[in-house]
Order: C-alpha cells, then structure tokens, then sequence
C-alpha cells in the first residue's frame, strides 16, 4: 500500500487539518511519534512487505511495546495469537473472566515457549483483598506462568475506586511478592476523572482504557497527564464499535475501511504506547497490522465523520449519566455495553454471557412494559428502544 511511507510526517503535519467535526466527533490534535523501527525480514509475508512494527516505550516500565497489540478477549483460535506474535506484536492482554477463563489457558499455552518476549496483562475485578490475590492465583495457573507483566483492576469507574484500599493492599502484595510486576486498571466509564485519579494516587504504572475518536477533549487531556506521569496508556476498543448490524455503514474504499481509519486515529496519538483492539481471524490480524506505521489523511477524518454520524445514536459514551436513574434499577450503562459487543462488534455470544451474568433485577425485563421511560441520555441515545432491544437479543 502505498499510502503507507510515502507521505513524510512532516510533510503530512504541514497538510494537516486540525479541527472538530462536530456531530460528537473530536478529531483534532493529531501528532507524530518517535517510534523505533524493528521488524525481522525472514517473518514477513509478501503481502507485509512494506509494514514495519513500531514500538514505543511503556510509559516509565522498562519494555518497548508493539503499537499494535493483541486484545484476546474474544479470540478462540490460538493460530491467531501466535501468527501475531511471528509477526513482531508483544503486547497481550486477556483477563481473569474472559471465557470463562478458557481465554487465560489458551493465551497461557500460545506464548509459554516465549515468555520473555511477550508483555502479558491480565485483569480482575474490584472485591476484597484476599479475593483479588487468589484470582491472581488463579490466573497465574490458567496463564502457566511464574509472573504476570502487568495487573489491573477493571471498571473503576469512580475516582474513590482507585484509592480503596482493598486494591492497592492486594496489588502491592503481589508486586512485592514478584508475582506481578506493574500494576493498573481498565477504564470503561467516567474515564477522565478515572484516570487523573490514578494520576493522582502516583501509584499505578499502566491503564488500558477506552479511547477513540469518539472520545472527547477532557479524556485526550487526562491521557497525556498520564503520559506525562509516566503512566503507560494503551487504547481498547480502539475503534468505537466493529461490524454487526447497525455499525455496517457500508464504506466502499477498497484499500481501505473505516475499522483502519479509527485504528489510525488513536495510533497517531503520541501519548498511546500501544492498542488493543480484539482480533480473532487472520484478516483482521492483517487489516491492523497494515495499519501500522500510515499516517492519517483528510480522507480517513470524513471517513470517521460518516460512520460516527451513521452510528451516533447507538453508541453508549459510557458517561453514566443515566445511572442510578431508572425507578427499577435497570443497569443501563452496562446492558449498552453488552448491547455493542453485540451489536457493534458483531459478538453476540460475549454480549449474552455477559448480560446473563448480571442480577435479575439489573437486567432490562421491566423494560418491555414500561410504558414512559423516565431516563434522558445527554447523548441522544433512546434509552427504552436500546433495552428493549438488549432483552430481547441477549437474555
Ligand atoms: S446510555 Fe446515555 S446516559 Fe447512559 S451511559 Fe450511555 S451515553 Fe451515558
Ligand atoms: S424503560 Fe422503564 S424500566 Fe426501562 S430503563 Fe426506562 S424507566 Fe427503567
């Protein structure tokens, strides 16, 4: 692709249009990177010829990170994993729940026999201190390892969450214990607040968190505070929802799709060490990896702008707004959640899983036959249609 190297940085910084969409979109503020440039000859198939792997620094963690990383999550083939891993990618991240911890196993066996070459993060829950280290445990076994890269605490979405003792106390045993080496969360909701909290705290080394172009200006800002404090950013859910119905705008560019655009857009971001968007096939391994290493055109901005446009009113920001306000406790920021595995990244069965495992009383039944839904999302989302729909597709 020739898009790729053949226009210069600076050259492309000086064409750039910076500016906001509107529509809900921010695109602005595009930068460059140093990036450091590694990417054996003898790996690569022809069709990855010209794409070299960038790798940048993890934050203050001693390790070199592939700005292209692997989010297993829903990846079921192991092939997969360790093509990527032929290829140049060492940043893998998998969680305790994921599968029902078939996921940790099958990352554990894929990338046992190079170890040393890979930054494995895996994840748990808040709860109790004891609780946390003997996930931890548990992972550990299922991953076949003697040390876990990075640990996180997922879906701190309040600022209290990052300071509660229970966490720190587990994660702090585990790193003096050798068990873990770095420590961090993964932020769904109310990312900003989240994330200048870990600022604050000075205690954690890594957050992954959910960034793209969707994302708005207070959030760009609490990541490059992030950056600055040394803290390692890494992106997930890079491209702000994936195939299924609704999220087909149908975009007709033929070297390339609107997936490649959004994955461009948090890339060119100098403050994100790496991304890690889910891959499950050998095409999306290739669409990403191809990625790497372009620069963002005007073309890819209109691109964005049509699909946030065409998609705007389907994707839940996770501002929790709508929290606590539904006289049935219906648990609306979570089932939209579950609503775009579904939906937006066409992973159906992770969206049921994962609405199935809420309470009953948080799930959307008593949505059905609500006849006025006192809910109002700031983003325009019709919050009785949308759960109406998750019940009826996931329960
Ligand atoms: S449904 Fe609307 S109000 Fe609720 S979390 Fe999503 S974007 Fe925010
Ligand atoms: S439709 Fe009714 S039950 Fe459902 S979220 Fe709205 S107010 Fe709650």
């Amino acid at each position: 692709m020739k898009e790729k190297k053949n226009l210069g940085r600076r050259e492309f910084l000086k064409n750039s249009i910076v500016g906001a969409f509107g529509g809900g979109v921010y695109l602005s503020s595009l930068n460059s990177s140093p990036l450091i440039k590694t990417f054996s000859e003898k790996n690569k198939s022809e069709a990855q010829k010209e794409v070299e792997v960038e790798y940048r620094k993890l934050g203050k963690i001693d390790f070199k990170a592939s700005l292209l990383g692997f989010g297993a999550m829903i990846t079921s083939d192991p092939a997969v994993l360790a093509k990527a891993l032929d290829m140049g990618i060492n940043y893998v991240d998998t969680s305790r729940g994921y599968q029902r911890g078939k996921n940790e196993i099958m990352v554990g066996k894929v990338i046992k026999s190079r170890r040393k070459e890979v930054f494995l993060t895996t994840k748990t829950t808040l709860k109790g201190t004891n609780e946390i280290l003997s996930d931890a445990e548990e992972s550990l076994r299922a991953l076949d390892t003697d040390y876990i890269d990075s640990y996180l605490i997922k879906s701190l979405g309040v600022r209290a969450n990052i300071f509660d003792e229970r966490g720190l106390n587990a994660l702090e045993k585990l790193k003096k214990d050798g068990k873990v080496r770095y420590v961090g969360t993964s932020v769904h909701s109310n990312e900003a607040e989240v994330v200048n909290a870990m600022v604050d705290s000075g205690f954690y080394d890594l957050v992954t968190v959910r960034y793209n172009f969707r994302s708005d200006e207070k959030l760009e800002k609490a990541l490059e505070r992030a950056h600055d404090a040394g803290i390692a950013v890494v992106a997930m859910k890079p491209m702000g929802g994936r195939g299924g119905k609704g999220f087909d705008v149908g975009y007709k560019n033929k070297e390339l799709n609107h997936f490649q655009a959004a994955l461009k857009w948090v890339m060119n971001k100098k403050f994100m060490c790496s991304t890690i968007p889910s891959i499950t096939s050998f095409k999306q391994l290739d669409e990403n990896f191809n990625t790497m290493g372009m620069d963002l055109t005007w073309s890819d901005r209109k691109i964005l702008y049509e699909f946030a446009r065409a998609t705007d009113k389907l994707y839940c920001r996770a501002c929790d707004v709508c929290s606590g306000v539904c006289p049935d406790n219906v648990n609306i920021s979570e089932i939209m959640r579950y609503l775009m595995y579904a939906e937006g990244y066409g992973e159906l069965e992770l969206g049921r899983d994962s609405y199935n495992s809420l309470s009953f009383s948080e799930r959307a039944s008593n949505c059905i036959n609500c006849d006025k839904c006192v809910v109002t999302c700031p983003n325009k989302l019709n919050v009785h249609e949308r759960m109406v729909r998750a019940h009826s597709m996931l329960a």
